[in-house]
């Protein structure tokens, strides 16, 4: 279960005071070891007990994560690099101590090659200022989670998010990546050609890696033209499955949506409170679709056909940016919204994900398991991709509550494994899913404990996380 793999690891005592003397002395001001600091850096949004590291320096440049890497490296010290926290499993709680490498001061865009679609960007530069940045070049980035990450953090967890379904996962959007490995150097793992057969993929294997491998020092992205003609739209079901058969047929038949969300009853009524709306309080999908006026127009027109098919109470488009601005907006808030259906519980966001065709079988099943548990978790989800999430809000306090909610998520894992899914479609594994990881990709660990014990073999990148050694 999640809670049990929240361990402490062993600590390098005498290596962690002469790192914390050497990196003072070197940063200065720019390194803190005070109470608050180190606290802010494990305080995330999960219900996992935070562990704290023994300092955080703030990087500006890919030479100083290079000095932070050889001094921990030398006394063989954790290092456990640091977006904006917005991760969800334990992803940042060091076990074994060690020093927080926080990369907010790493934000700047490097370049934007606008006539190829792509730019490089440092770590720490958040998704909204990358589409800030970019808004006069008629491009931009379109992974989107709910939370204002960074392009380092979502690198790391092979974030996605609404629009994934059409643009794909950070896996399908990272060009290139330097990497500072565990000897110090800085490694470019690929050119920025829009495609290579140049021995490993190395991108790939860092995308994902959870800042267990190496720091990522900078991101190529691949970016995309604003389309000139964007539509939303909101359409009622009268149950959770109708609106699911309606996901179902709109990607099985191949209209290429931008956007096509889930949100059961309960999420839809927190989201009016949350969001000051007014949507019928029923299972509804918000979509949208890019394209020019004719193929935004006929996508919309078959999307219609389908949900009436499938039996929908109301369909209403709407192409007026403020509305759609308004709708997106609620949806990127759903998470929040869910949370202020019961302030005083914490809260825990699941993340399966399974083969489109079997969607509608693990919502209902699902939502049939939550109405006998008698929990309070309202489901939302990137449903075009088959990944929903179940909020489940609990007393972290009452054991009893806690053992509900974790036998729970056991039971949604393992019928999302059983259908072909995975535990975690874009949150990665931290320390929550261990074992989860474990149950669906048993046969694959060694491989990827060879991996990681050949690249990092004092085990000082971000020690404790998605495996055990
Ligand atoms: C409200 C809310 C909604 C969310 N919605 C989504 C969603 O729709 N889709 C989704 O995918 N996720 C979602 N998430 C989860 C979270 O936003 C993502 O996991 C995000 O990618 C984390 O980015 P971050 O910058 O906050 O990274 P952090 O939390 O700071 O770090 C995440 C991991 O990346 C590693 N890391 C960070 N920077 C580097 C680096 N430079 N080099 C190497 N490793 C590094 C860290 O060590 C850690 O293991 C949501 C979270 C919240 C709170």
């Amino acid at each position: 279960m999640a809670m049990k793999d929240v361990q402490p690891g062993t600590r390098n005592e005498e290596g962690i005071a002469a790192v914390l003397g050497i990196l003072k002395q070197t940063f200065g001001e720019r390194f803190q070891t005070g109470q608050s600091f180190r606290e802010q850096h494990t305080h995330t949004t999960t219900y996992l007990p935070a562990q704290l590291p023994d300092g955080v320096v703030f990087v500006e440049s890919a030479d100083d994560v290079k000095t932070v890497v050889k001094t921990c490296a030398a006394h063989k010290v954790p290092m456990i690099p640091f977006g904006t926290g917005s991760s969800l499993e334990g992803h940042l709680n060091a076990p074994s101590g060690g020093i927080s490498v926080d990369f907010s001061r790493m934000n700047r865009v490097i370049e934007v090659n606008a006539e190829d679609l792509d730019c490089t960007v440092e770590p720490g530069v958040t998704r909204e200022e990358l589409n800030t940045y970019l808004r006069d070049t008629g491009l931009f980035f379109p992974i989107d989670p709910g939370a204002n990450a960074s392009i380092g953090g979502m690198t790391a967890t092979r974030a996605s998010g609404t629009n994934a379904v059409r643009y794909g996962t950070m896996k399908d959007n990272v060009l290139s990546l330097t990497v500072v490995t565990a000897d110090g150097d800085e490694i470019r793992t690929a050119q920025r050609a829009k495609k290579s057969s140049a021995g490993y993929d190395l991108t790939r294997l860092y995308v994902g890696s959870e800042g267990t491998l190496g720091i990522i020092t900078s991101v190529t992205l691949k970016l995309q033209g604003i389309p000139a003609k964007i539509g939303g739209g909101v359409c009622a079901f009268p149950s959770l499955k109708a609106a699911c058969d309606a996901v179902i047929m709109t990607i099985q038949m191949g209209i290429p949506v931008a956007r096509i969300e889930l949100l059961d009853e309960m999420q839809m009524k927190a989201c009016n409170a949350y969001s000051k709306l007014s949507y019928a309080e029923k299972p509804t999908l918000f979509l949208e679709f890019h394209g020019t006026e004719e193929t935004v127009a006929l996508q919309s027109e078959q999307f219609s056909e389908i949900a009436a098919e499938c039996g929908a109470d109301e369909y209403r488009y709407t192409a007026n940016a403020e509305e759609r601005a308004q709708l997106w907006k609620a949806r990127h808030n759903a998470y929040w919204a869910g949370r202020a259906l019961a302030p005083e519980l914490n809260g825990l966001s699941t993340d399966v994900c399974v083969p489109i065709s079997r969607l509608a079988d693990c919502v209902a099943e699902t939502q049939a398991d939550i109405r006998e548990t008698g929990l309070l978790a309202p489901i939302v989800g990137h449903a075009g991709d088959g990944n929903f999430h179940v909020l489940m809000l609990f007393d972290d306090k009452q054991p009893e509550d806690l053992a509900r909610a974790e036998a729970f998520m056991a039971r949604l894992n393992g019928r999302a494994l059983a259908m072909g899914g995975t535990c975690t479609g874009e949150h990665g594994v931290g320390q929550g899913k261990m074992s989860y990881l474990e149950q669906e990709l048993h046969s694959a660990l060694p491989v990827m404990r060879a991996i990681k014990k050949s690249l990092d073999p004092d085990n000082i990148f971000n020690p404790g996380k998605i495996f055990r050694l």
